[in-house]
């Protein structure tokens, strides 16, 4: 059913707003468009990117939930998934089938469809590459209303993984999940004292556990101290002896929420320095741990994102080639000179290009930090960002994204071009579009 009197859409960091409808089938949204509007329709899953990449202003947010339904090979590991099932969904699936998704992102509740559209990333970047890597076909409803199929080596493939939702509405995927003996993790977690113990630290532990991801301090004296995690999957006599294992996947999970805080922004800097200090200190983690609570540890707050009040926060996450790495030391100090603080800071080793035009990765280190979006300074601080990661041949990712420009985008992705050549192949009416695609030039 399509809404009666336009929503107010957000993204995840509640910092950008839209006025638009909703709608949860195709037909209904082309008559609608047709007669009544002029904006354009964009795809929805879960709403978990940042900025305004799933929502329209003036226009419909076209939701997948409608879009269902898991189907396993259970010799083969090839999963045929409607777009609208949610990677904790498919996980639950396939770990009765003795599989698991071979790429899934800290969160469990983004959608099949959303996942393939940014292109995501997870813990396993460096070994097993990006979420369209492991998809063998995608069937997508073009800007005509056409719903054709497409292989990884077709250009329509490559221009939809990371492209945003602006190619079409993806309807169903089929994945290639990976076999698993044992669906637990062995994890070790390391402490740190400034960027660079932590960047040779990660490299080293690279070699022992096929998931890392470290957590820093990005407050105080912003030297870069933190928390690194490595995990491998769990082998047989680790958890023999024990008698009944909870591998920890749940068909419904719980899920607590932070009480209603008002609109006050509780991520001021001392607050987040106290929370820094704490989190720095905590009892390191070594043994073993669910699949679920070690790729996707926030889940069980189901709205966190509203602690930083109404002005919401913006999340920023670029990448950097390695012989770059000198440029993560200087985002440390012009932070600290302009004593602008995030609340969660993610580092990351990647090691592999992403194979959309538009997807995200590249070989080097991914740094994700979280800014409240009423920090001082923070727009200026996010202007010599910019300069340094273009620059440094590095990017912004698009599904965090809430502040950059079309000069910038067009320098960061140097595939552009191409990627315009194909929407324009698929959309020629411009019917797939956001705020996000209208703020940066994107149709
Ligand atoms: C706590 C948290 C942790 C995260 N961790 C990671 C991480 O580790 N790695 C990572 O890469 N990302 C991460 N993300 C980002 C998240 O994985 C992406 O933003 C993902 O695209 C969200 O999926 P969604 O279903 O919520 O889609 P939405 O947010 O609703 O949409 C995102 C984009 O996908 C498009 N889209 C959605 N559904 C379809 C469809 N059916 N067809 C075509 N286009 C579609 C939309 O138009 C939009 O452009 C994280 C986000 C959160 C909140």
């Amino acid at each position: 059913m399509i809404s009666e009197v336009p929503e107010i859409h957000t993204g995840w960091g509640l910092n950008l707003k839209a006025r638009g409808f909703s709608a949860d089938n195709f037909e209904e949204v082309r008559r609608f468009r047709e007669n009544n509007l002029t904006r354009g329709v964009i795809p929805s899953g879960l709403s978990r990117s940042y900025g305004d990449s799933s929502i329209s202003s003036g226009g419909v947010r076209f939701k997948s939930s409608n879009y269902r339904g898991i189907s396993i090979d259970a010799l083969t590991g090839l999963a045929d998934c409607g777009s609208g099932v949610s990677i904790r969904d498919l996980e639950y699936e396939a770990h009765l089938r003795g599989f698991l998704p071979p790429v899934v992102p800290g969160t469990g509740f983004v959608t099949l469809g959303g996942a393939f559209a940014s292109d995501i990333h997870g813990k396993s970047q460096q070994t097993d590459g990006n979420f369209s890597d492991h998809v063998s076909s995608i069937s997508v409803i073009d800007g005509e209303g056409f719903e054709r199929k497409f292989a990884p080596e077709s250009e329509e493939f490559k221009a939809t993984a990371g492209g945003m939702g602006l190619t079409g509405f993806i309807s169903r995927l089929e994945i290639k999940l990976k076999k698993v003996d044992i669906p637990m993790v062995y994890q070790e977690e390391v402490r740190v004292r400034n960027l660079s113990e932590m960047l040779s630290t990660l490299e080293g532990l690279e070699a022992k556990y096929p998931y890392t991801v470290a957590w820093i301090d990005l407050s105080g004296s912003y030297e870069g101290r933190g928390l690194i995690s490595g995990g491998r999957f769990a082998v047989e006599r680790e958890v023999s002896g024990t008698k009944k294992l909870d591998f920890g996947f749940d068909k419904t999970p719980k899920v607590t929420s932070v009480p209603f805080l008002g609109y006050f922004n509780f991520m001021k800097y001392p607050s987040i320095r106290a929370f820094n200090e704490f989190w720095y200190r905590k009892p390191l983690k070594e043994g073993l741990a669910t699949f679920p609570k070690f790729m996707h540890p926030l889940d069980s707050i189901g709205n966190w994102n509203k602690i930083y009040g109404k002005s919401g926060f913006v999340q920023y996450q670029i990448v950097i080639s390695d012989e770059n790495r000198e440029v993560l030391f200087q985002i440390l100090s012009l932070l600290k000179k302009h004593k602008v603080s995030s609340f969660l800071t993610v580092l990351k080793k990647f090691g592999h290009k992403g194979s959309g035009y538009l997807s995200f990765p590249m070989p080097g280190w991914t740094l994700a930090m979280d800014f409240a979006s009423d920090s001082k300074n923070l727009s200026q601080v996010i202007r010599v960002l910019d300069k340094m990661v273009i620059s440094s041949g590095g990017r912004v990712y698009l599904t965090k994204d809430s502040t950059s420009s079309p000069d910038s985008i067009a320098l960061m992705y140097q595939d552009l071009e191409k990627w315009k050549s194909i929407k324009r192949k698929m959309d020629p009416s411009n019917f797939w579009q956001s705020d996000q695609s209208r703020r940066l030039n994107l149709c």
